[in-house]
């Protein structure tokens, strides 16, 4: 089974003027292809879930809708990412069209895309997560069993400061753009992958959430290292095992010091010894054989230290 990133297409991918009925009028948001790639990179299926009630409306067929997403995946192919695949919910209750005026599963914020396309791609829900800017996106992802991320349109002025505040608690985090939203995911699946364990997800920062001002632009850094950012966790990892590695080199260095060192001195004594003993040996007096043979066995005792001293080392 795969992991899938749904997203949300208008005001989450593209700029969103109003209805789109026109392939001309497609524009990508910032940054859009970075965060696509890296989610593709971290194992996701990027699948677009969008609600187009235009169809029943009546303000463009399900051909202008194929047009505008073959134009969608085009900008998205020039710069090289790739959407795995888009869903989109051409019903609406209201609608003026008759074949697709009526209710839907489909229609966010019901899951119905959702489980389709789990169905269709066997996609692993509980492991996939929804992004998208309307509170019945994160709906939608919730109902399917998906983790979800609110972006919000920074400027964005159609909800009140309380309304905003409630949308933004039923999320599990709220960014700026799509690009945040790729990051935490990225950010997420490493660790909850490799270090559940040590560090329980109770414990993970919610992005703030947007602050007023310009439209959104990409984190710079990002659209500089594109490509190595998401591996932020992965090379703190790498960093803090070559750390790991150099810790025990260096004590397996200092065991080694101190094994050369004590079998030197060891091995100086039983010269010494050895010397004394042939002194006495060369020397004059009664009892002196004896003494010179305490010195030799001495001698003989601190050359086998010294010897296993050395071997050891050796062994390490
Ligand atoms: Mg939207």
């Amino acid at each position: 089974m795969s992991k899938a990133v749904f997203i949300d297409r208008d005001n989450t991918i593209i700029e969103d003027p109003g209805y789109i009925s026109d392939p001309g009028a497609v524009k990508l948001l910032p940054g859009v292809e970075l965060a696509i790639k890296s989610l593709a990179r971290a194992g996701f299926k990027n699948i677009v879930c969008t609600n187009q009630s235009g169809v029943a409306r009546g303000m463009l067929t399900e051909d202008d809708l194929e047009s505008i997403h073959a134009e969608v995946r085009r900008q998205l192919a020039d710069k090289g990412a790739h959407l795995d695949a888009i869903y989109y919910c051409p019903f609406h209750p209201q609608g003026t069209i008759e074949q697709y005026a009526r209710e839907s599963d489909l229609r966010k914020p019901k899951p119905g895309m959702l489980l389709r396309a789990a169905e269709e791609l066997d996609l692993e829900l509980a492991q996939s997560w929804m992004v998208g800017d309307s509170a019945r996106d994160i709906e939608a992802g919730q109902r399917a069993g998906c983790r979800t991320i609110r972006v919000r349109i920074a400027g964005e002025t159609s909800t009140t400061t309380s309304e905003r505040n409630v949308d933004a608690a039923q999320a599990d985090f709220t960014v700026r753009n799509l690009v945040e939203a790729a990051k935490i995911i990225v950010r997420e699946t490493d660790r909850t992958g490799t270090w559940e364990a040590v560090t329980p997800s109770a414990a993970v920062a919610t992005a703030p959430p947007s602050s007023q001002g310009r439209f959104p632009q990409p984190d710079a850094r990002l659209s500089e290292e594109g490509d190595d950012a998401p591996m932020d966790d992965h090379r703190v990892r790498l960093e803090i095992l070559s750390h790991l590695r150099r810790l025990v080199r260096h004590s397996e260095l200092e065991e080694f010091s101190f094994l050369k060192l004590a079998g030197g001195i060891v091995q100086m004594l039983a010269l010494l010894t050895l010397l004394i003993a042939v002194l006495y040996f060369l020397g004059s007096g009664s009892g002196r054989v004896p003494v010179a043979t305490f010195w030799a066995l001495i001698s003989v005792a601190m050359q086998t230290m010294a010897l296993t001293f050395f071997t050891i080392q050796r062994n390490k």
